[in-house]
């Protein structure tokens, strides 16, 4: 094989490699401040079921005091009833008890009320609590992997840039030139020719460029995308019969090779 297609083979490899690892490293601290976005609205929910309870114990003791306020209206109104002087003033009295009672009786519902709602909040919180205990754990896994991934990514993309310099310096300057624009333009700069077509663009070859290819022997471009062609033997397909040709196939032979078959006289 020609040797500065065989470099330029190589350095493919070595640009596509380098390429994938920068893109990883790009893409790890994303990663990262993802499940730290998620780990944030743990941290929320358990914060918000804390102020739930929180809410809950102060709702319950107002309530508490307010029935020691009603309690002593009650003391109040039953010491004052020994020294009224008429009915009346006793009844209004006896009224303003009962309604006192009646309020403690309020507030003691609201209580319960509050009491059982508080055994479900606690219950938030705990599973909350656990929830964000685990995705703790798991963030600073993932930060730790990211961390060991990004070090090795680094260490490989340093031994891929000296590999790369070395390959470059071995090639000639017209087809790194070459190399280098097809590779700016469409991201990979080289294709394997199978079946004389261009494998990255798909479009047939001239079936003199396709002898050039088949040999290995030159750096051969496409005439679709540019991108430096290559013959893989290994890849070889055995020629089928003539009817299962494609027509495009067919129509490239018959533009290209009418020298190739002079005893066909067309019949009319
Ligand atoms: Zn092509």
């Amino acid at each position: 094989m020609n040797a500065d297609l065989e470099r330029l083979i190589e350095l493919e490899k070595v640009d596509r490699e380098a390429a994938r690892l920068v893109e990883e490293v790009a893409g790890l601290p994303k990663r990262v401040a993802a499940i730290e976005a998620k780990l944030a609205e743990h941290k929320a929910a358990v914060e918000k079921a804390k102020a739930q309870i929180k809410s809950n114990e102060s709702s319950r003791r107002q309530l508490e005091a307010d029935i020691r306020g009603f309690q002593e209206k009650i003391v109040k109104y039953k010491s004052q009833s020994s020294s009224v002087k008429t009915n009346d003033e006793y009844r209004a009295l006896m009224h303003e008890v009962e309604f006192a009672e009646k309020q403690i009786s309020g507030c003691e519902d609201k209580i319960l009320e509050l009491m059982l709602a508080l055994e479900s909040e606690e219950k938030a919180l705990k599973v909350a609590e656990a929830e964000l205990k685990t995705e703790t754990a798991d963030v600073e896994k993932e930060k730790a992997e990211a961390r060991v991934r990004t070090a090795e990514d680094e260490k490989l993309l340093a031994a891929l840039k000296e590999k790369r310099t070395q390959l470059r310096s071995g090639v000639n300057d017209t087809a790194l030139a070459h190399y280098d624009r097809v590779m700016r333009q469409r991201k990979s700069a080289i294709a394997e020719a199978r079946e004389q077509k261009c494998m990255a663009c798909f479009v047939i070859q001239r079936p003199q460029t396709w002898q050039e290819i088949r040999s290995n022997e030159h750096i051969v471009t496409c005439n679709s995308c540019g991108r430096i062609l290559y013959f893989d033997p290994a890849n070889e397909v055995v020629p089928e019969p003539a009817k299962k040709k494609s027509k495009a196939r067919v129509e490239v032979e018959a533009e290209s090779e009418p020298e190739t078959t002079p005893e066909t006289t067309p019949t009319q």
